[in-house]
């Protein structure tokens, strides 16, 4: 398997290493969804900096390794709760949307499911269907899933100006990958190494469910996640006997036709290490 895409990883709060590993285990892009920082940001000038962060250097940071880097735009669930600011953040975004490897909104989504939550998500997808963008959408961990996955699908559902096929919905798991390949969107499954899903519980997935409209990442972050985690589902699927034709279309052929929907990305892998040798 010469080559694979991590759709979703948090890289600013990863090492140079972490790079030099993923780009020797065939990494060659990467997406990197705005999320919370691990604290509650003062105010909405911390985004507009985390957002030329995430434009401007790491993305020149992932390439000194041969990776290509792109990236989304939004405020997260857990600082949306805050809608005041929420709003502040939400009206930022389109001056960088137009900016060199964003590929939309996102990850937004639930994180409690509350109120404000969901006005703010509503209020993400009201800007996404005005601009044309594609949306990563973020599902609440553990208890909150389901309940929150649903919500998010009616949410989804009731805006009729987004297609379906234009949102993956990450973090799916068991009970909630069905109905989100059945609304017609994308899913991702998230691999870590104790919550969320295994290599594993993502293979067993794929015997069930099939291979389109299918992502894997390792949403590796400052937490406890494993920026290996695609390198290790491959494993996996080679160890159950699963072909090339159909491991590549996950973790290659698939993150860039959910990409390729958006207006400004192109990807070339000889271009990107030219560029690199520049
Ligand atoms: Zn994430």
């Amino acid at each position: 398997m010469p080559f694979y895409i991590d759709p979703h990883i948090h890289m600013v709060s990863r090492t140079t290493d972490d790079y030099k590993r993923m780009a020797l285990a065939g990494c060659v892009l990467i997406s990197e969804p705005a999320f919370w920082a691990g604290f509650d940001r003062s105010g909405p000038e911390g985004f507009r900096d985390y957002f030329r962060h995430l434009t401007e250097y790491e993305r020149t940071r992932a390439l000194a390794y041969g990776i290509e880097h792109r990236s989304w735009l939004c405020i997260n669930a857990k600082e949306a709760e805050n809608v005041s600011l929420a709003r502040d953040v939400i009206a930022l975004i389109p001056e960088f949307l137009d900016r060199r490897g964003v590929l939309g909104i996102g990850e937004i989504g639930l994180n409690k499911n509350t109120k404000n939550e969901a006005t703010v998500f509503l209020e993400h997808l009201d800007l996404a269907a005005k601009t044309g963008e594609l949306i990563l959408v973020h599902t609440p961990h553990l208890a909150d899933k389901y309940q929150g996955t649903r919500m998010i699908l009616d949410m989804l559902k009731d805006d009729r100006r987004i297609p379906p096929e234009r949102v993956c919905i990450d973090h799916v798991e068991e009970h909630t990958i069905r109905p989100a390949l059945e609304a017609g969107h994308w899913v991702g499954m998230t691999l870590y190494p104790i919550t969320k899903c295994t290599p594993a519980r993502a293979a067993d997935m794929i015997e069930r469910y099939g291979t389109d409209r299918v992502l894997v990442n390792s949403a590796g972050d400052w937490g406890h996640s494993d920026p290996l985690a695609v390198p290790e589902f491959i494993f996996e699927m080679k160890r159950r006997g699963h072909d090339e034709a159909s491991i590549r279309k996950i973790v290659y052929d698939n993150p860039l036709a959910f990409f390729r929907q958006s207006r400004r990305f192109s990807f070339d892998p000889a271009a990107a290490s030219a560029e690199k040798a520049k």
